[in-house]
């Protein structure tokens, strides 16, 4: 990507700018507690056409659109009494829902890719939120990543990948959860359906709303609905190497735990602190002269679910 985007602290005055561009149209990255996202105002055909562009997305992949709370939501979708009660949990924090789109809502076409569902999100990151209240519009913010590469969990990873493609970047600092959030379908019957694990524990959260787990995922392809499930995600650009106990030549080395590595996710095993410092070791075994990448087990439990999850994408070779 040529040119070089301006970088402002996220402070009072970077906030207002941000704003004024969002509402102009504009394209600007910023903080969430999951990840940075590439954000433009919702309700905007031109400005979220240049969100796709911009990261060189598929059309018929759709976006989140983050909301200031549940009042603007319910502007946008149908929410059932479960969808309320999952909402009213859970946000603000890192969980989306996918809901029936509200007919004659302020979202334009692309944001949901035709869908007649769309995503929607109240972030927690105090950044982001002074930057929904400011603009006063929903925003379309998918992570601030070309398609199909890393995420970024810090402003210099988006002026890596973004440089020039983006109106202004408010560096917020670090990412506290550091993987995306959570997406739960929820039903017009009720039924929830898990689309992407994430730092939210959707069955912790059916337990205590629902008194029974989480159903499994039925047994069907979601390709067309959630094209973020498709194997190639997260791709550092070289091969890497699952559950690797050490490294073997030629290879960069993310440890967990016992192991430790070039970067290492949690010396101390913590699967929170893992899923924080993922991405950016991910970028720096990408940027490392190591023409490959080993990764050490992390366990499945907890967010190691969601971590698993992104790298066996971060794994996969499929195109
Ligand atoms: P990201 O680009 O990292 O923000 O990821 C957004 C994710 O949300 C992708 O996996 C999308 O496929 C998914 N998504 C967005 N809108 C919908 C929707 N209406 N139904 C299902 N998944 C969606
Ligand atoms: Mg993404």
């Amino acid at each position: 990507m040529s040119g070089k985007a301006e970088t402002v602290l996220a402070d009072a005055a970077g906030i207002a700018r941000a704003a004024g561009i969002l509402r102009a149209g504009g394209l600007v990255a910023l903080p969430t507690e999951t990840v940075y996202g590439l954000a433009a105002r919702a309700d905007s055909a031109e400005a979220v056409a240049r969100i796709y562009r911009a990261k060189g997305r598929p059309c018929f992949n759709p976006l989140i659109v983050h909301v200031a709370g549940l009042e603007e939501a319910e502007r946008l979708a149908h929410f059932s009494t479960a969808a309320r009660a999952v909402a009213q949990a859970a946000w603000p924090g890192p969980l989306t829902l996918v809901l029936p789109r509200r007919e004659g809502s302020a979202l334009a076409a692309a944001v949901t890719a035709g869908l007649p569902t769309v995503a929607l999100r109240a972030p927690a990151h105090p950044v982001m939120q002074a930057v929904l209240a400011a603009c006063a519009v929903a925003l379309a913010a998918p992570s601030a990543n070309r398609s199909t590469q890393v995420s970024p969990t810090s402003a210099a990873h988006v002026e890596q990948a973004l440089g020039g493609a983006v109106d202004l970047i408010l560096d917020g600092g670090p990412c506290e959860r550091g993987i995306e959030s959570t997406i739960l379908a929820v039903r017009e019957n009720g039924a929830w359906e898990m689309l992407r694990p994430g730092p939210v524990d959707a069955d912790a959260l059916h337990r205590r709303l629902r008194g029974s787990p989480l159903p499994p995922p039925p047994r069907r392809l979601v390709t067309v609905e959630a094209p973020g499930q498709l194997a190639l995600h997260y791709s550092p650009g070289k091969p890497v190497r699952l559950a690797a106990q050490a490294p073997e030549p030629g290879e960069y080395m993310i440890g967990f735990g016992d192991i430790t590595g070039d970067c290492t996710l949690s010396a101390g095993g913590n699967l929170v602190e893992a899923a924080a410092q993922l991405y950016a070791c991910l970028h720096r075994a990408a940027a490392s002269k190591s023409p490959r990448i080993a990764i050490a087990p992390v366990p499945d439990g907890e967010i190691g679910a969601a971590i698993n999850d992104r790298l066996r994408r971060a794994a996969s070779s499929d195109r």
